[in-house]
């Protein structure tokens, strides 16, 4: 058999047109792939014979299964998918009735660098096709109990969204298609460490949430915890979510991870809603979920809430987020702590980062 393509969106289109089809025909077999979750050219009975052998002699329909599944005590779970050799993804299954929210990877691995999060310590394996990002959606829904649905979706899982744009882009344009997943824009967020240029571009390109990881108000500050802001420092950041043309209901999401003597006091709210002045923002502070050899320190709840009700006085809408699978590793910058092929380098990492922590004065 010739080399059969792994069945896209752009080259299945490609393939139609080249052959005179209708441009429905394509979404037809779309709707069998994503919609129905058939795998097989076979089963998609309303297409001509012909039709599904040709699509089946060019096209092979990837899928994704999760090697291991894994229940947290609150009903959290997570799903472990091994690529290829080495890289591994993870997505979370969170639900929060009447909510159940889907928390994807765009990337195995990731290269931003922040200090304070365990997928970090990774680097960037390799960025996540379209096909790979929307299959941790299907593959997802194939764990769902009877009467479960997926409402949301957030790429908050492993990588930089912003930082596999096409991809991303790609995806959601599957995740949003009547003839895909069919969620609605509004129900899928995208969290950035703040690429400043692919913001300006996703907000344009699509209708998603905006979600930004802010997590300090200082420059220096920012800077030794997420190495982004050497590139996009506050002031690019922020100038630009002014003038990100956000729909007047909607709000651009800052999340602040919320690090024990770091970034938590009373002075850094008040900057936080100086920094916030003029945006649309909720802010949505997360409590550091420590892993081994983290280096920080979870907030006290105290200093959480003082935080909080800072925000709130200052005019600033500001929300707890509130851990989840913490037990199975699957809560906000845990993803990544679980996998063999990933432990080893993990710890190589850990020593070296140690190491130069120990020879900072
Ligand atoms: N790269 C994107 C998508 C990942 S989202 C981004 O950074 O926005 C992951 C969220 O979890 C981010 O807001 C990040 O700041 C937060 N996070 C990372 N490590 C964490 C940790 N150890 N505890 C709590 N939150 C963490």
């Amino acid at each position: 058999m010739p080399h059969r393509a792994e069945l896209t969106v752009p080259a299945l289109r490609a393939w139609m047109a080249e052959r005179g089809f209708p441009r429905y025909r394509a979404t037809q077999v779309l709707a069998w792939v994503y919609r129905r979750g058939v795998s097989d050219f076979a089963a998609m009975s309303d297409l001509a014979r012909e039709l599904r052998e040709a699509l089946a002699a060019a096209f092979v329909i990837s899928r994704l299964t999760p090697s291991v599944v894994t229940r947290s005590a609150d009903g959290t779970r997570k799903l472990l998918f091994q690529l290829d050799a080495g890289a591994a993804i993870e997505s979370v299954l969170i639900p929060d009735p009447p909510r159940l929210t889907l928390c994807i990877s765009s990337q195995a691995g990731c290269g931003m660098g922040c200090a304070f999060c365990a997928t970090a310590r990774l680097g960037l394996l390799r960025n996540l096709s379209a096909n790979e990002i929307v299959g941790q959606v299907v593959a997802a829904q194939a764990e769902l109990q009877p009467g479960e649905r997926i409402s949301n979706i957030v790429f908050m899982g492993m990588g930089e969204p912003l930082a596999n744009y096409d991809a991303v882009v790609e995806a959601i344009e599957i995740l949003t298609a009547e003839w895909g997943i069919g969620l609605s824009s509004r129900r899928i967020t995208v969290s950035t460490v703040g690429l400043v240029p692919a913001m300006a571009r996703l907000v344009r390109d699509t209708a998603v949430q905006l979600a930004v990881s802010l997590s300090a108000t200082t420059d220096a500050q920012r800077q030794r915890l997420m190495p982004v802001n050497r590139r996009f420092p506050l002031e690019a950041l922020l100038t630009m979510c002014r003038a990100l043309p956000i729909p007047q209901r909607r709000r651009i999401t800052f999340e602040y991870v919320m690090l024990g003597g770091v970034n938590d006091t009373v002075e850094d709210a008040d900057r936080l809603v100086r920094l916030l002045h003029g945006i649309r923002a909720k802010v949505n502070l997360i409590p550091f979920n420590a892993f081994p050899g983290g280096g920080f320190a979870p907030a006290s709840d105290a200093a959480i809430r003082r935080f909080q009700e800072r925000l709130l006085a200052g005019g600033v809408h500001a929300s707890v987020r509130q851990s989840r699978g913490q037990d199975i590793q699957a809560a906000c910058g845990q993803l990544a702590l679980a996998h063999g092929g990933v432990r080893h380098e993990t710890a190589k990492r850990q020593a070296d980062r140690s190491h130069r922590a120990a020879s900072v004065p």
